[in-house]
């Protein structure tokens, strides 16, 4: 049919909005939202006539637009923030939001939200305040720093603490860490970014001490030390670990600064994760630690500056500070979640990261059985557990696989049909696609998403 005689087809933005079928979504989705979504999928239908995608006028039908305009709804409302399934079994997925919070740093937000509060107001001398200084205590208690402050995340701390020390010097970095982690932040970029000038030394596998020394001169602002937080380079290799650089630091009076990336504040070596460096460790070393608030951690997304007292200081009077600050509701969480901290057995139950990297293997099992069950007896799906592997995420430790139980699900349709289906469904839920089969990593999942996922299976239509 010539595109002459479709477009004259086509229905008008008064016969959609009179229909009887959108005309009951007025309520849901109001009617400027109603009238635009109705405008959108007209001009969806003039460009699909104009290259040929429309032929038939039944394409152009009330029934069609109205679909249309349904599966706009629908990609509209996934794409809001929401709460998903991470069904991944990557325990920190950037792109779910890193950590889930600890109860008592949700409840922190709450309070601290729908209340004023004393975020720069010292009440014990009645007069203005510093925001850091009770954060700033809590995280000298906890690693042994003398002080800390807390901005947008590990990037902004980094790129705070390159630009008040290191503006127009040379900053010495090993080949070895020249990481780039996930997106934007490399740092060899990040370093020209903020006036630095990077001095690389050493070599991928192999930096020694004396290339340090060797690269020292009058313009030389101090060490960068990057934890190669997201790979690991095996083999033939050497770097010199913060006590070492520390002894050079002191002998030229450079200061160290360490992005630790991480931020790992417990050793977790005997849960089968590995030697990884702890912040404490670390500050026994070096000037400055730099890490994030959401990895390891397990807090929210910031980044946390600690160290020595003089150079906490002179970050405080960087003007960059105001543009990178964090907000009351961050701080609130990241003081409730590090308050954990000092019982260090809570910090394993209460610290979803934690909790997820630290659960035993029978517990897995047994939640994994449960939810089989559950799936088994109330929902129209068969599935099977069977054994494998998570891995931690979020660029920490990366050579890590941990023992897991998977729930296979079984389906006639296809994989990635239902993929799809289960993305979009009540509760969109992100699972592993995995040779042909949807799995569900039960080492990512709670309890209470139980279930939420029986509820997404059930409202599945082949
Ligand atoms: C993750 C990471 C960063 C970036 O931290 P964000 O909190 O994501 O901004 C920087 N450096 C290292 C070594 C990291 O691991």
């Amino acid at each position: 049919m010539d595109q002459k005689k479709l477009f004259r087809s086509l229905p008008s933005v008064n016969d959609l909005l009179n229909s009887d079928k959108i005309t009951n979504l007025e309520d849901t989705v109001g009617s400027n939202e109603l009238k635009n979504l109705v405008q959108e999928v007209i001009e969806d239908a003039r460009k699909s006539i104009l290259s040929g995608d429309i032929t038939d006028p039944g394409e152009v039908s009330i029934e069609c637009m109205y679909q249309d305009l349904l599966s706009k709804l629908d990609d509209d409302r996934v794409l809001e923030l929401q709460p998903v399934i991470n069904a991944t079994g990557v325990i920190l997925h950037t792109n779910l939001g890193r950590a889930k919070l600890a109860e008592s740093a949700r409840k922190a937000i709450d309070s601290i939200a729908s209340n004023a509060t004393n975020l720069e107001y010292d009440i014990t001398i009645g007069e203005r305040g510093d925001r850091y200084k009770a954060i700033g205590k809590l995280v000298s208690e906890l690693t042994g720093a003398d002080d800390a402050i807390v901005v947008n995340n590990n990037a902004a701390a980094v790129m705070l603490v390159l630009s008040t020390f290191f503006s127009n010097k040379e900053i010495i970095t090993s080949r070895g860490q020249l990481v780039e982690i996930g997106g934007s932040f490399r740092v060899p970029d990040i370093i020209t970014s903020t006036g630095g000038i990077l001095r690389e030394v050493g070599t991928t596998n192999k930096t020694h001490l004396r290339d340090y020394e060797n690269a020292i001169n009058e313009n030389t602002g101090g060490f960068l030390i990057v934890h190669t937080s997201n790979y690991k380079v095996i083999g033939f290799t050497e770097t010199p670990d913060s006590r070492d650089l520390k002894k050079l630091a002191d002998k030229y009076n450079l200061p160290l600064m360490n992005d630790l990336g991480s931020g790992l504040m417990l050793d977790l070596s005997e849960y089968g994760l590995g030697k990884e460096p702890t912040i404490r460790q670390e500050l026994q070393n070096c000037d400055l630690v730099m890490f994030s608030g959401d990895k390891l951690l397990g807090g929210p997304q910031a980044g946390v500056i600690a160290g020595k007292q003089e150079y906490i200081d002179k970050l405080k009077h960087n003007q960059l500070l105001r543009a990178l600050r964090v907000d009351k509701m961050t701080l609130a969480a990241l003081t409730a979640t590090l308050k954990i901290y000092r019982d260090p057995k809570k910090a394993m139950t209460e610290i979803p990261v934690l909790n997820a990297l630290t659960v035993t293997e029978d517990k897995l099992k047994e939640r994994a059985e449960n939810l089989l069950s559950l799936i088994k007896d109330k929902t129209k799906f068969n599935a099977e557990i069977v054994a494998g592997h998570t891995v931690v995420g979020g660029g920490s430790f990366p050579d890590v696989q941990l023992p897991t139980y998977l729930i296979s699900l079984e389906s006639d349709i296809p994989v990635v049909k239902l993929d799809k289906l289960l993305k979009y469904a009540k509760y969109p839920l992100i699972s592993r696609v995995h040779d042909e089969s949807i799995l569900f990593d039960i080492r990512t999942i709670d309890d209470p998403e139980f279930d939420k996922i029986i509820t997404d299976l059930n409202g599945i239509k082949a």
